[in-house]
């Protein structure tokens, strides 16, 4: 069995999903046992987040962006199905597309858009575009079936990023699958609480219900079909030497795309990992590449470190006095205190000294945790234990990853002195004890430099030999 996952960019128009469908048929003639998994058509589900927005807010214009979502899908039906086999995509998909328009006219009348609400309109883009290409195959002679995820993958109620009942879930999709012949096409995202209540795995979480289904299935390999050749040393808009890494271990593939490397979604690596399933990243516009491979026991690499990833733009919080020396349970309050607001922290780092805790946040949370922590920390500010809790804006993160660096002495030297020699300031350090990956914070306005000393100090321009798109 064999897991194949399309992305959004892969399936932006009607020829795309033509391309498309010829990989999975060139797969299917070789590899007879096939799931696929797709994300809604590129763009759709910011579209119909903005549609849900727009009438919440009362605005009318919602029913403009469902008329050019009708058309689109529309036109898609008309360009990849013969006459005939029109009709029913059609009624399936104005029915469905009606349904959608009764829930934000309602979304309208009441001005008022939850989160599960939000999900369900959500679940829309995934459930058109796997109908489609499902009737696509089809119409190639394979013989291709409409799965939606919301019957199989079960979750928890946190809508936005729900979480997954993984035992009820991989028993559902086992019998589903093998009671059945043919090819499912799956809606990638999408999933459903116990009450049938639609939830949504996260943005970009079609990579994650790609592994779920591997995971379940026991397939041999997980590919994750997209717009570029894998995952790349560095970020090849800022730093053009950078090539594709061809192999990668599921942890450093996690902390790659922890740190920015958007090609794939870090919760995806976790169902594969358990069952030591492989990932395979394939570019849908050059599929003579091969692409990035993860799995447990990479090929050796002749470089120490494997990549170089960064978030742009973080906010650093700064809880800092001199009454934190050899004071208890400062770190255990912050922590708990933003865990409870939902908070999520990018990176930690403390001064040895004591003398200060310093958070990478994202941006958006910046006030939020300044108010949380101020409250959290009160007494701590009255008896000045605690000094001040400072935000610092238009920070930049960059992690350096790599199993190797377990074993090379010197790294963190290298890089400090590389950036020391482009006069980069350095704003904070973190290791994790994994020796995973060396992060570090710089000013915004510095990161491009600094990826690039990084990439030349490591990859020696390197990239130069190897092509990448
Ligand atoms: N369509 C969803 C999104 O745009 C999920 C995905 O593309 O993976 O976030
Ligand atoms: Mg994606």
């Amino acid at each position: 069995m064999m897991v194949m996952k399309f992305g959004g960019t892969s399936l932006g128009t009607p020829q795309r999903i033509e391309q498309v469908s010829d990989i999975i048929s060139r797969t299917y003639r070789t590899q007879a046992k096939l799931a696929v998994v797709v994300s809604a058509f590129g763009g759709v589900t910011n579209q119909l987040i903005d549609a849900a927005h727009r009438a919440a807010s009362g605005d009318t214009r919602y029913e403009a962006e469902l008329a050019q979502l009708e058309s689109r899908h529309l036109d898609a039906i008309q360009y990849l199905l013969p006459a005939p086999g029109q009709t029913d995509a059609r009624t399936f998909f104005m029915t469905e597309l009606k349904n959608l328009f009764d829930v934000l006219h309602g979304v309208f009348l009441v001005r008022e858009l939850s989160p599960r609400v939000l999900d369900f309109v959500m679940s829309f883009g995934e459930r058109f575009s796997a109908y489609i290409v499902a009737e696509a195959l089809r119409h190639r002679d394979i013989p291709a079936y409409y799965l939606d995820a919301r019957q199989v993958v079960r979750t928890d109620a946190r809508y936005g990023a729900a979480r997954v009942d993984y035992d009820v879930t991989y028993n559902a999709i086992q019998n589903v699958v093998h009671s059945r012949n043919g090819l499912p096409v799956i809606t990638g995202f999408i999933a459903s609480t116990a009450n049938n209540q639609t939830t949504t795995l996260g943005r970009s979480g079609s990579d994650f219900t790609a592994s779920i289904f591997g995971a379940a299935l026991d397939a041999t390999e997980i590919q994750i079909w997209t717009d570029v050749d894998g995952v790349l040393t560095a970020d090849p808009r800022v730093v053009p030497q950078a090539f594709t890494i061809p192999e990668l271990s599921y942890e450093e593939a996690m902390e790659m795309s922890h740190f920015g490397a958007k090609v794939i979604h870090p919760r995806t690596m976790q169902p594969a990992m358990e069952r030591n399933i492989p990932i395979r990243i394939r570019n849908t516009f050059r599929p003579e590449q091969p692409g990035t491979l993860i799995r447990r026991t990479p090929a050796p690499s002749p470089f120490p470190i494997k990549g170089i990833s960064s978030i742009e733009h973080i906010a650093l919080v700064n809880v800092s006095g001199s009454g934190m020396v050899g004071a208890t349970g400062i770190a255990g309050k912050i922590f708990t205190a933003l865990a409870q607001h939902d908070i999520n922290i990018i990176l930690i780092s403390q001064a040895s000294s004591e003398h200060s805790i310093c958070l990478g946040i994202l941006p958006g949370h910046a006030s939020r945790a300044q108010e949380v922590l101020k409250k959290a920390l009160k007494l701590e500010l009255l008896e000045k234990t605690v000094g001040a809790i400072e935000v610092e804006e238009n920070r930049s993160v960059v992690a350096v990853v790599g199993e190797n660096m377990r074993r090379t002495a010197g790294i963190a030297g290298q890089i400090f002195s590389a950036l020391g020699q482009a006069a980069i300031n350095i704003v904070a350090i973190a290791q994790g004890s994994s020796e995973l990956n060396i992060s570090f914070v710089v000013e915004r306005t510095d990161l491009p430099n600094a990826l690039r000393v990084i990439h030349h100090a490591f990859f020696n321009g390197k990239g130069g030999e190897v092509a990448h798109g």
